[in-house]
């Protein structure tokens, strides 16, 4: 059970087949603005893998691209909203098919409006992550011990919150529509990107 860094891209054949845990971490929240730092890929076996991205670079990370790309392989986000959108605008794919424990959680857990990544592995795995280093300086040159092991976290529950979320969704009648979410979200992201993000076009608002 190991934190592996890397330097712009994964190196060939660390994951096992099946569903990837994906994480990122940015200078910030307004996506084009705010560069990609770190992406954090798991298979669940055990290890995290995280991917430095330095301030010049290129995003060419052709292994990393093959993955997340891959359309046999399911990517596993909390929030896959936000780290869709960096990873296609950075890296240039869409890293799709989608599992996003967030919107399942939304249609499972409707008696709390508590759907942090914190409180689902505290509440469904018993198990207590920090948020401390979230908001940190993921540009360093440098990533501290402390931001490596948070940004790890991010992606070791992923596939264990999926099995229970499955099991939730399933038992609640939600599965058809959770994954009708999940097939959307890529066009969602995408809408972000195009300036979409305040502005919701399914509300009868302007
Ligand atoms: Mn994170």
């Amino acid at each position: 059970m190991s934190v592996y860094l890397h330097h712009e891209d994964l190196p060939q054949g660390v994951l096992a087949d099946g569903p990837v845990a994906v994480d990122t971490e940015t200078m910030g929240l307004i996506t084009p603005r705010d560069r990609l730092c770190l992406l954090q890929i798991s298979d669940g076996g055990g290890d995290e893998h995280l991917v430095k991205f330095g301030v010049n670079s290129d995003y060419a990370a052709p292994n990393l691209r093959a993955i997340l790309a891959d359309p046999n392989r399911v990517k596993l986000y909390h929030f896959a909203r936000f780290d869709l959108a960096a990873i296609e605008h950075y890296i240039g794919v869409t890293a799709a098919p989608i599992f996003c424990t967030k919107i399942a959680s939304k249609l499972t857990r409707t008696y709390t409006d508590r759907h942090g990544l914190k409180e689902l592995v505290r509440e469904m795995l018993g198990s207590e992550i920090s948020k401390q280093q979230q908001s940190s300086d993921w540009g360093a040159p440098e990533l501290s011990s402390a931001q490596q092991d948070y940004a790890a976290s991010d992606v070791r529950f992923l596939h264990k919150l999926q099995a229970l979320f499955v099991e939730r969704l399933e038992r609640e009648g939600r599965s058809e529509i959770a994954q009708a979410c999940f097939d959307f979200l890529p066009h969602r992201a995408k809408l972000d990107l195009m300036g979409w993000d305040e502005n919701d076009i399914f509300s009868h608002m302007s």
